[in-house]
């Protein structure tokens, strides 16, 4: 086929799309603890949901483990990280325990909900999380308090049969990744039936999850199909997908890399969304992009729905010392 001969395709680039401030504070910490303190370093759980992010960091000397006891004793003094999605609160204990050196890369909008859920426990508040039963950041956020102490609502079905367990006044925090349009439909009928629910003051749904979100409703319903970047057990990559399949686009697929695209779902399209989970690298956008260049003859327009500023500090061990030359 000669380049001529490429039928033509319109890509639609989501913005903002990709790394969010906790992702990106999250990888920092891994990759300024191998300046710091040399190889290894020990990472508990995927640092974010992306396995080339995690291949990355691999080969740069950082190894992964799902638990502490993984760790081998030899290697107890070297540091741990916990991953951006937050921690049960049993994990730094023992991490004290067995007297090792941890970093917390948890997201600062993820402990502000761990923050949230002590403060109901200790009003005297029964606390229900929305959220998706296994994630990370869920058994994070219930493991916070004592077993038993936080109920997970999944679906609205869950929010209508809720029984409470006690006269204790209720209130509810949520998983910062959900979708907004599904965790509004569950907060409505809480609040149907437990009218003096008490609610976050700032929802708990992120500005990235949020912003990503708006992005891909705005794009999605103009498109032929749609491209979301992002690892199948990536809880925020997920939703985009399903934001824009109900936005009305027929195909709308999670792709990890180039290498993953079937063809056949894209033949005849003459326009693309392009969208990327809060933990997908921008190279894997760019070679996504590639690879419909090399079939089509390709034009990118960004449409930008909203503007990221934000930024969290890094941990205090991990802070330039020296302050940056005038
Ligand atoms: Fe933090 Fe939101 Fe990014 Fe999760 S998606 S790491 S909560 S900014």
């Amino acid at each position: 086929e000669t380049p001529q001969q490429k039928p033509p395709l319109s890509i639609r680039l989501c913005a903002p799309r990709g790394f969010c401030a906790g992702v990106d504070r999250a990888i920092q910490i891994v990759e300024l603890a191998l300046e710091k303190y040399g190889r290894p370093v020990y990472v508990r759980h995927e640092i974010v949901h992306n396995k080339f992010v995690v291949d990355g960091l691999k080969a740069k000397g950082a190894v992964f483990v799902e638990e502490l006891e993984e760790i081998p004793a030899a290697d107890a003094g070297r540091p741990v990280i916990f991953s951006a999605h937050g921690v049960p609160k049993a994990v730094p204990e023992d991490a004290r325990t067995r007297n090792m050196f941890y970093l917390d890369a948890t997201c600062p909008l993820v402990s502000k909900v761990h923050k949230e859920a002590e403060i109901h426990f200790r009003r005297g508040r029964e606390i229900l999380l929305i959220g998706h039963q296994g994630h990370p950041e869920v058994i994070g956020t219930m493991g916070q308090l004592p077993e038993g102490i936080v109920s997970l609502i999944e679906t609205e079905d869950d929010a209508r049969r809720y029984v409470p367990r006690s006269d204790l006044p209720l209130a509810y925090i949520t998983q910062t990744t959900l979708s907004v349009d599904d965790t509004a439909g569950i907060v409505a009928v809480l609040q149907e039936r437990f009218p003096e629910i008490v609610a976050p003051h700032k929802e708990d749904i992120c500005y990235a999850t949020t912003n990503r979100q708006e992005a891909v409703k705005h794009v999605a319903p103009g498109v032929d199909a749609m491209i979301v970047v992002g690892a199948p057990n990536s809880s925020n990559s997920q939703r985009l997908r399903e934001v824009a399949e109900r936005a009305g686009c027929g195909t709308a697929v999670l792709i990890q890399r180039a290498d993953d695209i079937d063809w056949q779902d894209f033949e005849g399209i003459g326009s693309l969304g392009l969208t990327a989970g809060a933990s997908a690298p921008e190279t894997l956008v760019e070679e996504i992009i590639d690879a419909f260049a090399g079939r089509f003859d390709v034009t990118v327009e960004t449409v930008r729905t909203a503007e990221e500023t934000i930024s969290f500090n890094l941990p205090r061990e991990l802070r330039d010392p020296v302050p940056p030359a005038q």
